[in-house]
């Protein structure tokens, strides 16, 4: 039996491009989109469209990950992220925006954004088939696609009002290319000071590149301008469990083993959490 488009991927086709000829629009046939050329996409059952077709240039986040991330997010301990993102894009935003998502994760933030605009649309893409199932159930007017955000975008050009990008890799051209004129790009992304206490004691968690953040105002320069800048810094209390998904959720986790963790006792039993969030106006 073909799948039905969800109400939120039907609202999302007029966003689209075909990513094979990157030219035409894409229209829902069969439990698939399909371009005129005879490229076809097929949408899961779990409600996101595939477009990313054929050997994937990055694996994605697995289930592993994906699972403690959805445990430690609903924690709300990372709260006060979502609601400066959404504030950050609201200020941003038009009443019926159309908000996409790059590297969405499971959905958190653009379903956080989409509750404070009643009227607005979102479209999250990333290449972790098991993030997108969350995504594609995240909120009702989020639609979901895997997509490897470092190839060109499967969208047409000047179609979202607000590029969202959340601890997530960047391509800063492709961007500007799919944001209108009048767009905002929100960027955030962590501080050397983020989770510090607890890269102190699990050693193999990656540091954060004190280089990063200038090589981020580099990559963007050319495309955009910063408009205003929020630090959102606090120190979040933390229980045994919730540090292992917070260790487990994070890149790093491919490199941290289990037993590399230390025993609960051992564990911080605060963290800071340290982010920048950004908006940026297009050149
Ligand atoms: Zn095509």
């Amino acid at each position: 039996m073909p799948v039905l488009l969800t109400p939120a991927l039907e609202r999302s086709i007029d966003l689209l491009r075909c990513p094979t000829c990157r030219a035409h629009p894409l229209r829902p046939g069969n439990g698939a989109l399909r371009c005129p050329a005879g490229h076809s996409f097929d949408v899961a059952r779990h409600g996101y469209v595939g477009l990313l077709t054929g050997t994937r240039a990055t694996s994605g986040d697995d289930a592993p990950m994906v699972r403690a991330r959805e445990r430690f997010l609903a924690t709300g301990a990372f709260a006060p992220i979502g609601r400066t993102v959404a504030r950050l894009v609201a200020d941003a935003a038009c009443e019926r925006s159309t908000v996409v998502d790059a590297g969405c994760g499971t959905g958190h933030y653009m379903s956080g954004v989409l509750d404070r605009l009643p009227h607005a649309r979102a479209l999250g893409l990333d290449t972790s088939v098991r993030a997108l199932r969350s995504a594609a159930r995240a909120h009702a007017r989020a639609a979901a696609a895997s997509w490897d955000v470092f190839r060109p975008f499967p969208l047409a050009d000047g179609s979202a009002d607000v590029v969202l990008n959340v601890f997530a890799p960047r391509n800063p051209a492709e961007f500007r290319r799919v944001l209108r004129p009048s767009g905002r790009l929100v960027v955030v992304r962590p501080t050397g000071r983020h989770l510090a206490e607890l890269r102190d004691r699990v050693p193999a968690m990656v540091a954060v590149d004190p280089a990063k953040e200038q090589r981020l105002h580099r990559a963007l320069a050319p495309f955009f301008e910063p408009a205003v800048t929020e630090r959102v810094e606090y120190a979040l209390p933390l229980s045994g469990p919730d540090a292992r998904d917070l260790v487990a959720m994070t890149p790093s986790a491919r490199h941290v083993d289990r037993a590399d963790l230390p025993d609960d006792t051992l564990l911080p039993g605060r963290v800071t959490v340290s982010v920048l969030a950004t908006a940026y106006l297009p050149r």
